[in-house]
């Protein structure tokens, strides 16, 4: 009979069959470099030859990841265990090693299998990228790839509007790069505009899209999965640093690029021009991080859902500490709050999977609440002499908005660098730190930290101010933290 097996299961299984000989459940390690051929170019069954070019760990993660990034929840499969879509996923030595592979292959030529460059002989080439992107994928894009002729027009996106994003896209743009929420503004592109602008282009010669989903991870965005009775998915590519939510322990760095089913079949020299790059550049992933990976991503579901919860409930408190007695913060920003600019976008890209979980826990979708609880922005009802829910209950929770990735920004009003300085020191429990998608929570001041190296007027204008404070929020205790970032404001603003 054929079955089908939903995320949670599939995070846990795809890619962890037992070992065929021991029956260990936790399959090999994978460590040799190299592998015995039977003859002259005899492989054995696997195909396996060296491991640069592909090794038997690294491949039990690249089909976990194909399968949680392609395969739709109601996939109906010969067997739990290998759901297969037609994606492939290519994983790499970090985020930034996949960001050069596919830097790299729009300037390829077509003969190895890539987008060609300016004339498709190879060299030259346009990214067309949203203006806000990672700092890492900035400077590749517009620094370290400038000697193969690569070209990079970063846009806002949102405000060049339909027209604005149709004339930046160019004959020889090759790709166009998107990240979902941005960093540190937690902004979200019109991801489905501009994939409704780029499939009204001959399917042949299009640019491909691109979207970096590390913010959120497979569990909350898999924009590869056509929904919504859509004909595209909205992507032909997702980009992801591992090192983030996938690893969620803050100890393994690797990345990986995953085509969609789609893209996969219409583009079949995508795949050899990555995999040509992928051994050839040589940023090969570590057989062991690509073990540990594995067994990361078996609790991602769990970890995700609590990140998302933990964040939902902290972005509120923080808004409503800004608009009532506290009165020590400004500009929260989190999607999944219903007061958020981008909330109107969340229920449409979240993913299927996601909502899942959500549903057994009383969410609706559409999303719905009770005008008569006490969130956000209620002052009216206050007013009205309304009863306070429990600010602890599931229900005053789903009151607030929807959960969606564990990241926050908030400003600290008025403070001055050394006081937003002296918050991050003054929390007891996130550690002051780059990164994010820890089970810990961590904190950082991008104006100084992570955003330092873009220039002034970048800042400016993206209000990154030395008073932005950005939250990766952990999976410890909701009341802990709230305590801990009380203190930490009242010592900050003391000081
Ligand atoms: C961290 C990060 C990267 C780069 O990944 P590494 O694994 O650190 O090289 C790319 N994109 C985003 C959004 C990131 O947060």
């Amino acid at each position: 009979m054929p079955r089908h097996d939903h995320f949670s299961t599939r995070s846990i299984h795809v890619g962890s069959d037992p070992d065929p000989t021991t029956g260990a459940v936790v399959p090999s390690l994978s460590v040799a470099t190299t592998f015995m051929q039977d003859g002259v170019g005899k492989l054995r069954s696997g195909g396996f030859e060296y491991s640069r070019s592909a090794n038997p760990t690294r491949s039990a993660l690249e089909s976990l990841l194909t399968s949680l990034e392609t395969c739709p929840t109601d996939t109906v499969s010969e067997d739990a265990r290998h759901d297969i879509s037609g994606g492939e996923s290519l994983v790499f030595s970090s985020g930034s090693a996949a960001t050069a592979a596919i830097a790299h292959w729009v300037t390829l030529t077509e003969e190895e299998g890539g987008a060609g460059g300016r004339d498709g002989k190879g060299h030259g080439g346009h990214v067309l990228a949203v203006n806000d992107v990672y700092g890492g994928t900035a400077r590749y894009l517009a620094r370290a790839s400038r000697p193969t002729g690569l070209e990079v027009t970063f846009l806002n996106m949102e405000k060049a509007g339909e027209q604005g994003i149709r004339e930046a896209i160019r004959p020889d743009t090759k790709l166009i790069w998107l990240e979902l929420p941005t960093n540190p503004l937690l902004l979200v592109p019109p991801v489905r505009l501009i994939s409704d602008i780029v499939n009204s282009l001959p399917s042949e010669t299009r640019p491909l899209i691109l979207v970096d989903t590390t913010f959120l991870s497979p569990f909350y965005f898999t924009p590869l999965i056509a929904s919504n009775g859509d004909q595209h998915p909205l992507a032909d590519i997702t980009l992801s640093s591992l090192s983030k939510y996938s690893s969620g322990h803050s100890d393994i760095i690797l990345g990986s690029l995953t085509i969609s089913p789609k893209t996969n079949q219409l583009r079949p020299t995508l795949l050899k021009g990555l995999r040509f790059l992928q051994n050839s550049m040589g940023a090969s992933a570590s057989p062991r991080d690509c073990h540990l990976l594995i067994r990361s991503i078996k609790t991602l579901s769990v970890r995700m859902l609590k990140h998302g919860l933990n964040a939902l409930r902290i972005s509120n408190w923080l808004s409503i500490t800004a608009t009532k007695d506290l009165n020590y913060v400004e500009r929260v920003r989190y999607p999944g709050l219903k007061s958020d600019e981008s909330f109107k976008y969340v229920q449409d890209l979240i993913s299927k999977n996601a909502k899942k979980e959500l549903q057994f826990l009383g969410w609706k979708f559409p999303f719905q609440h009770k005008p008569s609880s006490t969130t956000t922005s209620s002052s009216e009802n206050e007013k009205q002499g309304e009863v306070v829910d429990d600010e602890n209950s599931l229900e005053y929770t789903r009151n607030l908005g929807i959960p969606f990735g564990g990241m926050i920004t908030f400003a600290i009003k008025n403070a001055t660098s050394e006081q937003a300085e002296k918050f991050c020191t003054s929390l007891r429990i996130p550690i002051l730190a780059e990164s994010l998608g820890g089970v810990e929570s961590l904190v950082e001041i991008p104006y100084g930290m992570t955003h330092s190296g873009l220039p002034k007027e970048t800042l400016k204008e993206l209000q990154i101010t030395p008073n932005l404070i950005r939250l990766s929020v952990g999976i410890e205790d909701y009341d802990d933290l709230i305590e801990d970032i009380e203190q930490a404001l009242k010592i900050a603003l003391s000081s």
